[in-house]
């Protein structure tokens, strides 16, 4: 029988992703100011040391490759028992948020956690789809100067150039309001949700971009008339929605630099990051 490893009980999560110098760093000579304890999850700044879950990407840190197995597979097969994840990336411009969360698809060689999370779901719905109906919806949201703005306006006459230029689109409609119902619900008001039936991995990625809020809601409906079997199935599946439903799992990334001229930021990075847990 498959296990699917699903998120242990703690609630919050913080794996610190460390990239290296790049290019132009290099050519201003800076010099590495992190360094990582061999073997443990343990990052060195200054005379700071800080202890997290996890700690990729550097020579003596974890391979940046597990990072998706061992932080995000759990939250993944979490979604299908009915749980909430949330991946927040946080860390000072120019740190590898965007290239953690990914919009790495695009350039073949590196994968982010959004379009390797897409892959997982549609994976999964794929191998369940006798058993069980999914419909997913997906929101994209930016906020900007205190304002949210809609990336998926579909009055905008170049949705897909935003993506790709990183441009923040602003339709002229008026910003989405955040509104929280008396029971605590938050909703973002007059933002377009898209509802697939049927969906590929490819319609997916064409709403991806980073530094930006894309939620997917996935609901699972048991396929009746195909067997007791299945129907029970199903319902396992029902009641493992309705018992987990409001129990909140959070998972963190910060995303950090080496290079000493970002030491300041990176230090408060780690601070910002040591907090969550
Ligand atoms: P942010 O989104 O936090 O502003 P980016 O993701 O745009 O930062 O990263 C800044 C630069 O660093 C980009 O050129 C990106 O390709 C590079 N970079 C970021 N993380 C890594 C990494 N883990 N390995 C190699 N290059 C990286």
């Amino acid at each position: 029988m498959e296990t699917t490893p699903v998120s242990e009980d703690c609630c919050v999560k913080v794996a610190v992703h460390v990239r290296p110098l790049i290019v132009d760093e290099k050519l201003q000579g800076c010099n590495d100011c992190v360094t990582v304890s061999p073997g443990k999850p343990q990052v060195q700044i200054g005379t700071h040391s800080f202890t997290f879950d996890h700690v990729y990407g550097s020579t003596t840190g974890s391979p940046a490759s597990s990072m998706f197995d061992e932080c995000i597979v759990p939250l993944v097969n979490g979604l299908f028992q009915g749980y909430n994840a949330t991946v927040l990336a946080y860390g000072q411009t120019g740190s590898g948020k965007t290239y953690t969360m990914g919009t790495g698809f695009e350039d073949g060689c590196h994968i982010g956690i959004t379009p390797q999370v897409m892959n997982a779901l549609f994976n999964k719905i794929d191998s369940l789809k006798h058993q069980i109906q999914f419909q997913l919806h997906v929101s994209f949201i930016e906020i900007l100067k205190e304002e949210v703005h809609d990336l998926l306006d579909p009055t905008s006459p170049n949705k897909s150039d935003t993506a790709s230029t990183g441009k923040v689109h602003v339709s002229g409609k008026p910003p989405i309001q955040i509104r929280e119902s008396s029971n605590g619900v938050i909703t973002l008001a007059g933002s377009t949700e898209y509802a697939f039936v049927i969906i590929c991995y490819n319609d997916m990625c064409l709403y991806s971009r980073s530094h930006a809020i894309f939620t997917i809601t996935l609901e699972q409906m048991p396929i009746i008339g195909d067997g007791r079997v299945h129907i029970n199935k199903g319902l396992l599946a029902l009641g493992n929605v309705i018992s987990a439903l409001g129990d909140e799992k959070k998972r963190k990334e910060a995303c950090i630099s080496l290079a000493d001229i970002n030491a300041e930021e990176t230090l408060n990075t780690l601070k910002y990051a040591n907090r969550a847990r």
